[in-house]
């Protein structure tokens, strides 16, 4: 069976259609500028030369119309008629206290995602968007949703109530959600395949490091603590996210700086992390290349950003009594043998041994530590999208 899965933003639309049989990639895309002037779709079927399609796209129903005659075109396209597609994943963000899987969406779902938008108030609408476009252009395939929160719907109550008055939580649902849940389910039952062994038996800790980053403990194959919380801005310093801060410091800029309360938001979600410290970029390539030459404040930034880190993994260490492994993803995770071996240096105490040959891996599954009985240390690109395929097939088989 094909899959399509869909992830879509608020001007944007990433897809890829992936056949659940080999689990191959057939075609996979993104719709830029959604809604706003010069809009377009970069197309890529496998096998072929990727095309580019500039035309006005006023919504995520026209989005999707051109991303399906993509598909099907007999040019460019890598299949021959919708026929072929027997059911969509859609990457949905939150799926509050209501969603521990994925579920096959019907009427109720929909009305369950909705009522999570103000948890979500950025990501969940344009999710919404794309499932609606997609019920109107496909009436009779069956559709799943994926969500990002589900994973860590088994973190228990001692990690995920805040120390607030618990009427919030009764009345507002203040908790921690955590997110990058299919990430993190991805990597660790990736990390236990390839160690041969059964999730069941093993205590993880997964670091899904990009722009945005989150670390979880899982443990036996289920999430028990992530560093995100009631929004993704909680945690780990990121690329322009602060994470963790003290929240009284949060009046205190506000009066300093005479802003209301929009503006402080702005400058927690998009002018803080690493790009805040540096005061150049929030991206790690650049601030590696600028720390390399000598910039302190670069040096600096990427510094705190593995001591952050370095606290969760201890954390969350203590929480399961050991680790069996230790395992890097997201854009960071992936590529920066800089950044991991920043990392790993300051958790020898815990038994996590880097190799540094074996850690110069860039984009690929690899074993990185010494083989010496300690803690794995692993790199495991993530996969959401194929994550989500699986999913749904398992949810559409079973219908
Ligand atoms: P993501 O949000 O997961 O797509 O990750 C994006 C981040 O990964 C950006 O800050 C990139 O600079 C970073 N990144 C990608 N490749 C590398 C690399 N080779 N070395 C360091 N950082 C990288």
């Amino acid at each position: 069976m094909n899959i399509l899965v869909i992830n879509c933003g608020s001007s944007s639309l990433k897809y890829q259609l992936i056949d659940a049989k080999d689990e191959s990639v057939l075609a996979k895309g993104l719709v830029e500028r959604i809604g706003i002037e010069g809009s377009r779709i970069k197309h890529d079927t496998t096998g072929k030369e990727r095309v580019i399609i500039e035309e006005v796209m006023n919504d995520h129903k026209r989005a999707l119309e051109l991303v399906l005659s993509s598909i099907i075109n007999e040019e460019y396209g890598a299949i021959k008629s919708m026929d072929e597609i027997g059911a969509v994943g859609h990457r949905v963000v939150h799926g509050g206290e209501k969603f521990s899987e994925s579920v096959i969406i019907d009427e109720e779902v929909m009305n369950a995602i909705e009522d999570c938008i103000e948890l979500a108030p950025l990501h969940n609408p344009p999710n919404i968007m794309g499932i609606q476009a997609c019920k109107e252009l496909m009436p009779n395939i069956p559709m799943v949703a994926v969500f990002d929160t589900a994973f860590h719907q088994t973190i228990p109550k001692e990690n995920y109530i805040y120390p607030l008055p618990y009427e919030y939580y009764e009345k507002y649902r203040i908790r921690r959600y955590g997110f990058h849940g299919t990430s993190h389910k991805y990597v660790s039952q990736r990390a236990a395949d390839i160690l041969g062994k059964d999730i069941k038996d093993l205590n993880i800790v997964t670091c899904h490091l990009g722009n945005g980053s989150s670390v979880t403990a899982v443990q036996g194959g289920k999430s028990i603590d992530t560093s995100m919380g009631f929004t993704p801005l909680e945690g780990l310093v990121m690329g322009t996210r602060s994470g963790d801060i003290d929240p009284a410091i949060i009046p205190f800029i506000m009066e300093k700086e005479n802003i209301d309360f929009d503006e402080v938001n702005d400058i927690l979600n998009k002018k803080s992390g690493v790009l805040g410290i540096s005061g150049i970029s929030s991206d790690f390539r650049d601030l590696e290349d600028i720390a390399i030459a000598g910039n302190e404040r670069a040096k600096l930034a990427l510094d705190i950003f593995c001591h952050r880190v370095i606290k969760y993994i201890a954390a969350y260490a203590a929480q399961m009594c050991s680790i069996d492994a230790l395992v890097f993803t997201g854009g960071v995770g992936e590529n920066s043998d800089i950044i991991r071996e920043g990392i790993c240096e300051n958790l020898v105490c815990l038994n996590i041994i880097m190799d540094h040959e074996l850690n110069k891996v860039r984009g690929k599954e690899a074993i990185i530590s010494k083989n010496i009985g300690g803690v794995t240390i692993m790199v495991v690109p993530t996969n959401e999208e194929l994550m989500i395929a699986k999913e749904t097939l398992s949810l559409a088989n079973n219908r």
